[in-house]
């Protein structure tokens, strides 16, 4: 098997698209994977799923991936635009990551995942190896998929609870929805709003 296909079927890369090349640079303790689709292969419109001529490429964007043999792994693409008689020039969806994020959305599962255990977020970060502010990024979107996924009228009774973390420094307040036992929002510090999980 080559490296290649071993990382294809690592990703879980579907075709028609595939992996272009692949840069193992160990001193800096990362690999990184350039996707692409096919030159002649026709897209997908976003909006309509229709098969739609391939009109450019966007420039190349990174998203972070999980860990391969402890290598930071990176993803690159140049995504491709499609003409579609309906919706005009679109941007293609990727199977591996959610619009606008830096990561894929394996990485997030696994971020919030790790989250949920150790309900640390230094320790969280320290892990996977991630600045506060990719940390904080890969919060807020969980929070807002929850709260798009989220219908309120399913809650009938709602609890405040004020809770103390990093020894008592600092405090988080936590809504709950009691019945559904759920964690509605998490605000720090009465100002940025923070996780959690729906
Ligand atoms: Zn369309």
């Amino acid at each position: 098997m080559d490296d290649k296909e071993l990382y294809r079927q690592i990703l879980g890369v579907v075709a028609p698209w595939k992996i272009k090349t692949i840069e193992l640079a160990l001193e800096q303790d990362r690999v990184d994977i350039y996707l692409e689709w096919p030159k002649l292969q026709d897209g997908t419109c976003p909006e309509c799923e229709k098969t739609c001529k391939v009109h450019d490429r966007r420039t190349e964007r990174t998203w972070r991936h999980l860990d391969t043999c402890q290598l930071k792994t990176f993803i690159h693409c140049q995504i491709p635009r499609v003409k579609c008689d309906e919706h005009k020039t679109k941007t293609m969806e990727v199977p591996w990551a959610e619009d606008m994020s830096r990561f894929t959305k394996q990485f997030e599962r696994i971020a919030i995942q790790f989250l949920e255990a150790s309900e640390n977020r230094s320790k969280t970060a320290e892990v996977l190896r991630l600045s506060w502010d990719e940390l904080n990024h890969i919060m807020e979107k969980a929070v807002n998929r929850g709260l798009s996924r989220r219908t309120d009228d399913t809650i009938k009774t709602i609890g405040m609870d004020e809770k103390s973390y990093l020894k008592g420094q600092s405090y988080i307040t936590v809504m709950t929805d009691t019945e559904g036992k759920r964690i509605l929002d998490v605000v720090q510090d009465r100002k940025n709003k923070y996780l959690i999980f729906i």
